[in-house]
Parts: C-alpha cells; sequence; structure tokens
C-alpha cells in the first residue's frame, strides 16, 4: 500500500491507482471512492477478492463484489480474468444477479 504522490493510493497489483479523497498520516484512515461502487469508504474498511477491491456498501451483498467474483471465476472465466465487469461497476452486476443465481442453483 503506497499513497505515492499524496493524491492516489494502490490497494491492488492488478487494478489502477485509486484517488484520494481525504489524506490521512494513519493509512487505514485515508478516504477514498470505492472504485467498484463509488461510495465513500476509508481504506481500513476495503475487502479485497482476486485483486478486486470494495467497501462495505458492495462486497457483502447479494450479487456484491464477492458474488459476482466468485460467480464469474466458476462461470465466466474470461471475463473474470479480464475484469471489464469490475469497471462496469457494482449496479450493472447487481442487476444481472438473479439470472447468475439461477445459473448456480441449476449447477448444484
Ligand atoms: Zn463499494
Amino acid at each position: 500500500m503506497r499513497t505515492g504522490d499524496g493524491k492516489h493510493i494502490a490497494l491492488s497489483i492488478t487494478q489502477p491507482l485509486i484517488p484520494i479523497i481525504k489524506d490521512h498520516p494513519n493509512k487505514m484512515e485515508v478516504i477514498i471512492k470505492c472504485p467498484y461502487c463509488g461510495h465513500e469508504t476509508k481504506v481500513g474498511l476495503t475487502y479485497m477478492i482476486s485483486g478486486f477491491v470494495g467497501c462495505k456498501s458492495c462486497y457483502f451483498e447479494e450479487g456484491g463484489l464477492f458474488d459476482t467474483t466468485i460467480y464469474l471465476k466458476s462461470f465466466d472465466y474470461l471475463s473474470y480474468i479480464d475484469g471489464q465487469f469490475y469497471k462496469d461497476g457494482y449496479l450493472a452486476n447487481k442487476k444481472k444477479w438473479k439470472e447468475r443465481k439461477k445459473k448456480i442453483e441449476q449447477q448444484y
């Protein structure tokens, strides 16, 4: 984790730097905009899966970042490694969750 220019912070080696909204000497208290859902959050309140960073507003929700990443890893591996779904963001993926969930349920 680094702030570099004091305007950006790196939380994942696979993702672009994240703009800092409010810097803080304690890196866990640095405020950023969640790159997945856009909510303001503290660095110390982010979660990561496969290099994709989310926050409490988008990570644990049904159809959120965790569910979506696990789904794509199993059912759409190319989208998983491509990472476009992450750029599409939380709401775009959340909308697809009903359909994806059905596919998961059919599998088991
Ligand atoms: Zn978020």
